[in-house]
């Protein structure tokens, strides 16, 4: 007999007719002999209308009074759900979340879980009954036992953290959609089903899939290796299989606020190779990640910079067996990108003797000050940042390798992090999923909700990137790319860089003025904001050790004459900065250039 957790959205449960529905399939799995939890979501649009309606009362409610308020939706469906099981003659109980014990932190409104007790749930088991949970609330480890919301989308969370609790078989998620699509279905028709992915993708996917899977259950599943499916509740199609690894073993307690770093990676074996003013059109990157790629050279990061004046810098990455040979491609195709307006061509830099130290966890996503914590720790030991690439869960710098055990080491104490590290070279992080049938790219996203910020002339020195993103930090602003461009200026004699990076939307003008301010005392130059952007990245686990997959996404948007503003890559994700008016296009052609769209359109449900 299996112990199952499922989970049923709004929309799953938004009217009698679907409670009984749900009713009746879970009726069917405890038939066929298995024992089950069961975590809810608030009918419908009901959480939506609550909010509505405590700002009709109020701009600014009491977050306390939110949570007392939200908390509701939730307890009306677990009684109903009870009653609509219990009227088909399976005995069942709801509980609340405080009723239950899932123990939160007691910060309102978007409280992580700490711990959840499992004997009341277990009782009930036992006596055969289906316990129906509400989703999305906890009560606070305080003395008060207030009652709090884990944020919107939560009750994703609560069923994997119940899920994980419970040493569940297997955690399902039912939602309206048949599982986790390629792309936005909205935006792209042709967008298909995936019948896997794993947690990794998923999360570097997080802002294509958060609203089928709250990030935060992915990294729950992904640290405590829960089994998990995001599938239909109107079909019996299988859905999708998110994939864990196996995960180290961890206690239960402080769930969720385990360290937003879980690891430290490091690899001395790369070299960097720098392409100094290419002229900043269309198709450049293409070309020459084309020409890399027909040599069969494996490229591991990119980036590229803001532009200044017409022209760009590109750098990348490679392992030093293969560094003479993308040398001298480089070196090749340099020429051949030509020239923008009286700028001499492009000049080929190469770098060796480095190293890059990468901090990687889940915990990052929506955490402000990870970034900066990173360069803080490097700024105190005197090591300077040569390269930084960032994706959704793992930021990277390249560094001098004489810095790199130091830099481990700081690192190490910085996060916390007790087990040894060990050398990871691209090829065998031992904590990702690599199997043979992973495709190089899975799904494609595209994020419209972001603005780009960038800094000219700052000085190249140790502690520059810790005060620019500490301040940002102090101030909750997350960062998302962040790009040092490769060329240096001298500014009375002092190498300095620009940087770039983009910023929530929202966010954008108060980093901006923040930035300005610390500016003058800092000597740095003009900072400048662009509203008017759009992210497309690519990810897929199985590009690792692929060459030509960079290339053949800057190739789609070339052929659709798109410039391309920024790059930045992790092992798994290529992610590119194109002008928002281009942002709809860009995914579309990326995603029919990996084949990913299916022959029928993808009908949204109503
Ligand atoms: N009812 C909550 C919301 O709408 C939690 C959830 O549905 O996951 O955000
Ligand atoms: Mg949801």
């Amino acid at each position: 007999m299996a112990l199952i957790v499922q989970k049923y959205g709004g929309s799953s449960v938004g009217s009698v007719e679907r409670i009984q529905a749900v009713a009746k399939r879970v009726g069917e799995t405890v038939k066929a002999g298995n024992s089950l939890v069961v975590v809810v979501s608030a009918m419908g649009k009901t959480t939506d209308g609550l909010v509505k309606l405590a700002s009709d009362i109020s701009p600014h409610p009491s977050k306390r009074e939110m949570d007392m308020l939200l908390s509701t939706g939730e307890q009306v469906s677990i009684a109903l759900l009870s009653m609509a099981l219990q009227e088909i003659g399976q005995p069942a109980i709801s509980l609340t979340g405080a009723q239950v014990g899932i123990v939160t932190e007691p910060d309102h409104t978007r409280a992580r879980i700490l711990h959840i007790a499992t004997q009341r749930i277990e009782k009930s088991l036992k006596e055969g009954k289906v316990v129906v949970v509400a989703g999305f609330q906890g009560v606070s480890s305080t003395e008060e036992l207030e009652i709090t919301t884990l944020g919107r989308g939560g009750s994703d969370t609560s069923a994997v953290a119940i899920a994980a609790a419970l040493g569940a078989e297997k955690c399902e998620i039912y939602t309206d959609v048949p599982g986790i699509l390629t792309t936005d279905p909205r935006l792209v028709p042709e967008a298909r089903l995936m019948e896997r992915i794993t947690c990794d993708e998923m999360l570097e996917l997080a802002s294509l899939g958060a609203k089928v899977l709250h990030p935060r259950a992915v990294e729950i599943a992904r640290n405590y290796g829960v089994s998990l499916v995001v599938r239909s509740s109107w079909t019996k199609d299988p859905g999708t299989i998110v994939d864990s690894p196996k995960p180290k073993p961890r206690s239960l307690v402080n769930l969720e606020i385990a360290r937003p770093v879980d690891d430290v990676e490091y690899d001395t074996n790369q070299a960097k190779i720098s392409l100094l003013r290419v002229p900043d059109e269309p198709g450049v990157a293409a070309r020459l990640f084309g020409e890399i790629a027909r040599q069969k050279v494996d490229v591991d990061l990119i980036i590229q910079s803001i532009h200044d004046g017409n022209t760009n810098d590109i750098a990348f990455t490679v392992m030093t067996p293969i560094l003479n040979k993308a040398e001298a491609v480089a070196s090749a195709i340099a020429p051949a990108l030509g020239t923008s307006n009286g700028e001499e061509e492009a000049e080929v830099m190469v770098q060796q003797h480095i190293a890059k130290v990468s901090i990687v966890g889940a915990g990052m996503i929506g955490h402000a000050g990870v970034a900066a914590e990173m360069f803080a720790t490097l700024a105190r030991k005197g090591i300077n940042i040569r390269m930084i690439s960032t994706s959704e869960v793992k930021i990277s710098c390249v560094i001098d390798s004489v810095d790199c055990d130091k830099a481990v080491a700081a690192l190490r104490e910085t996060f916390d992090i007790e087990d040894e590290v060990e050398e990871n070279s691209l090829y065998s992080s031992p904590n990702r999923l690599i199997s043979p049938s992973s495709p190089p790219v899975r799904g494609v996203a595209l994020n419209m909700k972001q603005a780009r910020l960038g800094i000219r002339r700052v000085p190249d020195l140790p502690g520059m990137a810790e005060k620019i993103f500490g301040t940002l930090s102090q101030h909750n602003i997350s960062v998302d790319m962040i790009i040092q461009s490769q060329r240096c200026h001298l500014v009375n004699g002092i190498p300095s860089r620009d940087i770039a990076f983009t910023v929530a939307r929202v966010d954008a003008q108060q980093a901006q003025e923040l930035l300005q301010k610390a500016a003058g005392e800092c000597g740095w130059g003009e900072v400048v904001l662009d509203m008017e952007i759009a992210k497309v990245s690519i990810v897929g686990a199985g590009m690792v050790g692929q060459p030509g997959i960079a290339a053949q996404m800057f190739e789609a948007l070339s052929q659709e004459e798109i410039n391309i503003q920024m790059i930045t890559t992790s092992e798994i994700k290529i992610s590119c900065v194109v002008a928002e008016s281009e942002g709809v296009k860009a995914l579309k052609a990326i995603h029919t250039a990996f084949e990913l769209g299916g022959d029928e359109e993808f009908v949204i449900p109503a």
